[in-house]
C-alpha cells in the first residue's frame, strides 16, 4: 500500500520526536530547530522552522523506521515504568524505616531502652502492613 502524505507526516514526526535517533536537521545549519514535515503543493517536504529552508528528500530509512520506532518506544515506556515503580518502592521503604526508627527513639526517650525495642517492633509491624500492598507486583 503506498504511503499517503498523512502517513509520511506521521512517520517523520515520530522520528523527530523519538529522542533515540538523530533528528533530521537543516542542511544550512544543523543547529537550527529540527525539521518539520509539512505538505507543500501536494508533496511532503521537510521545512526548517529556523530559516524557512525546505528540502524535498526524506531518507528512506526514516520512512521505513515506524515499526522499529514503535517497538523501541514501547520498550522504553516499560523500562521507565519499572524504574518509576522501583523509585516509589525505595521511597516508601525509606519513609517507613525512618518512621519506625523515630517511633523507637521516642519510645526509648519516654520510657527507657526496653520500650524503645517495643516501639521499633510496633513500628516494623505497622510499616510492613502499610507497605505490603504498595510493594506487591501489579
Ligand atoms: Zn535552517
Amino acid at each position: 500500500m503506498p504511503r499517503t502524505n498523512q502517513d509520511v507526516i506521521r512517520i517523520v514526526k515520530k522520528w523527530q520526536a523519538a529522542g533515540i535517533v538523530h533528528e533530521l536537521t537543516c542542511r544550512i545549519d544543523s543547529r537550527h530547530a529540527p525539521l518539520m514535515p509539512i505538505e507543500s503543493l501536494g508533496k511532503v517536504v521537510l521545512a526548517c522552522p529556523t530559516c524557512g529552508t525546505a528540502q524535498e528528500h526524506i531518507p528512506e530509512f526514516v520512512l521505513d523506521s515506524e515499526p522499529s520506532l514503535d517497538a523501541m518506544t514501547q520498550r522504553l515506556e516499560a523500562a521507565n515504568q519499572a524504574l518509576a515503580r522501583h523509585a516509589e518502592i525505595t521511597r516508601t521503604l525509606w519513609t517507613y524505616t525512618a518512621a519506625t526508627l523515630s517511633l523507637g527513639l521516642v519510645a526509648g526517650l519516654a520510657f527507657g531502652p526496653a520500650a524503645s525495642l517495643i516501639g521499633v517492633a510496633v513500628g516494623t509491624v505497622i510499616a510492613y502492613a502499610a507497605n505490603r500492598n504498595r510493594t506487591r507486583a501489579p
